[in-house]
C-alpha cells in the first residue's frame, strides 16, 4: 500500500464523501479536483480491502460535511441572485461553514496527517467560484475584488461586501470661503444648532461635497471620503493645474461610470466655485500615494505693506530668498492642534508680479509644508528669516492662491 492509500484507508473508517476524502490529499498534485482524488483513493482502498476479504461500505452521508457539496447549485444560485443587485467587473467568493464541520476536519487531519490537506472553505470557495465565473462571465479576483460574496453555508445566505469605488482627478477651487472637506459644526457636532443655522456644518459646502455628492448619486453609494494631496487654507483659492485628489465612494451599486459626463455634472454643480479635470478610475493604492506625496507648490501672494518700500528694495529682498531655507516654528494660528516644533523649508524661487501703493503681489515656489502667511509676516519671530524683517516694514498676506501643485503627474 502506498502512503496515500494507507492514509485513505484510515480516513475511510468513517463515511466520507469524495470531496472530503480527496481534500486530505489536496496538495499531493495539481491538475485535478479533490473529488477526483477522493474517487480514485476510494477505489484503491476498496481493492486493498477486497484482497483481505473485507468490504468497503457504500457512501451514505459524509460524517465530516454532511454532503455539503451536493448543495453547491443552491449556493451558486444564491450568489448569482445577490450579485445581480450590484455592478462589478470581478468578484471573490467567501464562505462561513458550521464550526462543527471545521472541528471534524481537524480531527480527521490529526488522524491522517495534515501536511497535504486543504481546508473545506478553500475548496468551497474555489468550486463555487468556478461555477459562478462561468455563469456571470466575469473573473474571480483574489487581490482587489470589486465585490466579495460571503456565503453562510448553513442557510445558503449571501452577504455582499462591495469594495469602495475610487476616482482620481484634480480640482480647482475658485472661491475663498470653502473648505476642502466637509466640516461639521463645532458647537453641535453636526446635529444642527443656531450657530450653524441648523445645517450641522461650519460652511454651507465644501470641495468634498461638490465633487462627492454627484459621484455618490451616480454610483448609488452610501457615503463619500475625500483624499486630497494636501490642502490649501480655506481662504486660499486653488487655481492653475488644480490639486490631485481621489474621491472614495462606499457601497457603490454602480461602478462603471461615464466619467466624462460625470465631470460635466460636477462642474455644473460647482459652477463658479469648484471644478474638476481629468477624472479617471483609481485605487486604494493610489489613495496612499496621494496622501503621502509632498509636492512643491507655487503661490500667488497679495501682500499689504504697513510702511514705505520701493520696487528696487522688494526685488532685492525677493532675490535674496531664492534657494534659501527658512526655519518655521509651528504657527501660532495652528499651535492648538499641531505639535510645536521647528522645521526647515526651502524657498525655491520667487519674483515680484505687481507693485501697488501700499501693497505688492509676488509669486513664490516652495517646498511642501511651507507656511506662506508666516513667511510673509514672520509670526512674531517664529519664522526666520521672513519677508517683513528683510524689508524692514511689517507686511501681511491679504490674499493667497495656490497656482500650481507640482506633483509628478502635473509636468508630463
Ligand atoms: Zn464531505
Ligand atoms: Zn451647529
Amino acid at each position: 500500500m502506498t502512503d496515500i492509500v494507507s492514509r485513505a484507508d484510515i480516513a475511510l473508517k468513517r463515511d466520507l464523501c469524495d470531496h472530503c476524502l480527496g481534500r486530505a490529499f489536496a496538495l499531493v498534485g495539481t491538475g485535478t479536483t479533490n473529488e477526483a482524488r477522493g474517487r480514485s483513493a476510494r477505489a484503491e482502498v476498496r481493492l486493498e480491502r477486497e484482497k483481505n476479504g473485507e468490504e468497503l461500505p457504500p457512501h451514505e452521508k459524509c460524517w465530516l460535511c454532511g454532503d455539503i457539496f451536493d448543495s453547491l447549485p443552491r449556493f451558486v444560485e444564491a450568489v448569482i441572485k445577490a450579485l445581480s443587485k450590484v455592478e462589478y467587473n470581478n468578484f471573490l467568493i467567501g464562505t462561513r461553514v458550521d464550526p462543527e464541520i471545521q472541528e471534524k476536519e481537524e480531527r480527521l487531519w490529526s488522524e491522517v496527517g495534515q501536511d497535504t490537506a486543504e481546508p473545506i472553505k478553500a475548496e468551497l470557495n474555489r468550486e463555487i467560484g468556478k461555477i459562478v465565473e462561468a455563469r456571470v462571465e466575469k473573473p474571480v479576483e483574489f487581490d482587489t475584488p470589486d465585490v466579495v460574496a460571503l456565503i453562510d453555508t448553513r442557510f445558503a445566505q449571501v452577504d455582499l461586501d462591495v469594495s469602495p469605488l475610487f476616482i482620481y482627478g484634480r480640482y480647482r477651487k475658485l472661491v475663498r470661503d470653502t473648505p476642502q472637506t466637509r466640516w461639521p459644526c463645532r458647537q453641535c457636532r453636526g446635529k444642527g444648532c443656531e450657530r450653524c443655522n441648523f445645517t450641522g456644518k461650519m460652511y454651507p459646502t465644501s470641495v468634498q461635497e461638490i465633487v462627492g455628492d454627484p459621484v455618490q448619486t451616480a454610483a448609488e453609494g452610501t457615503n463619500h471620503f475625500f483624499h486630497g494631496m494636501g490642502r490649501e487654507d480655506i481662504d486660499a483659492r486653488m487655481l492653475g493645474n488644480g490639486r490631485p485628489f481621489v474621491i472614495e465612494i462606499r457601497g457603490p451599486e454602480k461602478r462603471n461610470l461615464d466619467l466624462e459626463s460625470l465631470e460635466n455634472i460636477i462642474n455644473e454643480n460647482g459652477k463658479d466655485r469648484v471644478e474638476v479635470i481629468g477624472l479617471r478610475p483609481s485605487s486604494r493604492e493610489e489613495v496612499r500615494k496621494v496622501k503621502t506625496a509632498s509636492p512643491n507648490k507655487t503661490y500667488r501672494v497679495d501682500v499689504v505693506v504697513h510702511g514705505k518700500v520701493d520696487k528696487a528694495k522688494i526685488n532685492e529682498v525677493l532675490q535674496s530668498f531664492k534657494r534659501t531655507r527658512i526655519t518655521q516654528q509651528t504657527p501660532s494660528r495652528v499651535a492648538h492642534r499641531r505639535a510645536d516644533m521647528a522645521r526647515k523649508r526651502e524657498i525655491i524661487d520667487l519674483h515680484l508680479e505687481e507693485l501697488g501703493e501700499d501693497s505688492f503681489t509676488f509669486v513664490v515656489r516652495t517646498e511642501a509644508g511651507t507656511y506662506i502667511k508666516e513667511f510673509v509676516h514672520g509670526d512674531n519671530g517664529r519664522t526666520k528669516p521672513n519677508l517683513s524683517e528683510a524689508l524692514g516694514v511689517p507686511c501681511e498676506v491679504r490674499s493667497l492662491d495656490v497656482i500650481e501643485v507640482n506633483d509628478d503627474t502635473s509636468e508630463e
